[in-house]
């Protein structure tokens, strides 16, 4: 069994490797290209050249953070602030920040609060990072004219949060590996919008560090997707 075990995580760790190389190839030749063209004398080196550059470039760096903080949340390297933390807070935080994006999108958001929930266990930067990990998410795959519902409820013992949205949806033999390094459903077209797939795994080590729970639904492609998050009370947790 333990030599079962080793092997598993070896293999893990290969595959891993094999990813972060995936995913760095495609921006360093993309910028390879350009120079390239410029020191040909191909391609110009005008300002628009170079904020294609620069794209790129930023790229790099928001995976390199993302990687970072994978790593961090994996090894539990980070320590978590907890206070107790009105769910309708956070919420409203996430909103405020995310709104503009909607409108523009012309997407229509609810907000959907059960009154008077008591507070949360949490670290509210922490938890609002996955709030708007979500909430993006909705926002990216869900097309012009849809709409999303962001809203938290009691539940018993916990807190459950909820980001619903009318997108595009996801087909069940991918539910269960959203959570997953680098697993996206459809590779190609969320290159193009630079996820690289390790935004969920985040949320899910930090929500896990809070002792709740994540998971997702949808009846399928085309018929949009539901997030679910879940935080302890904290009147249960101290
Ligand atoms: P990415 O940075 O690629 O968006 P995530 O870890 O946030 O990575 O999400 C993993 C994958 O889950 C995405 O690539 C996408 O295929 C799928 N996904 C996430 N949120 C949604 C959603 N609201 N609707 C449909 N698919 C989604």
């Amino acid at each position: 069994m333990m030599a079962e075990a080793l092997e598993r995580a070896e293999q893990r760790r290969v595959a891993l490797i094999g990813d972060v190389a995936h995913e760095l190839r495609t921006p360093l030749a993309t910028i390879a290209g350009y120079v390239e063209g410029i020191l040909d004398g191909v391609v110009e080196t005008d300002e628009a050249t170079w904020a294609l550059v620069l794209d790129e470039v930023n790229r790099l760096r928001r995976l390199t953070d993302d990687l970072q903080q994978l790593s961090r949340v994996e090894s539990r390297q980070i320590t978590l602030a907890p206070t107790p933390v009105d769910p309708a807070h956070l919420i409203e935080a996430a909103v405020t920040r995310l709104t503009p994006q909607f409108t523009a999108k012309n997407i229509e958001l609810y907000v959907n609060i059960e009154p008077r929930l008591p507070p949360v266990w949490a670290d509210s930067d922490r938890i609002l990072q996955v709030l708007i990990n979500l909430f993006g998410n909705a926002l990216q795959y869900t097309p012009d004219g849809g709409r999303v519902v962001i809203g938290a409820e009691n539940a018993g013992e916990v807190i459950r949060f909820l980001v619903q949205d009318s997108g595009i949806g996801i087909a069940a033999e991918h539910l269960p590996h959203l959570f997953e390094r680098f697993y996206r459903v459809d590779k190609s077209r969320t290159r193009a919008t630079g996820g690289a797939g390790i935004g969920l795994t985040i949320c899910k080590g930090i929500v896990a560090m809070h002792g709740g729970q994540i998971w997702a639904t949808s009846a399928g492609l085309g018929c949009g997707a539901t997030f679910y998050f879940t935080l302890p009370l904290y009147e249960h947790h101290e």
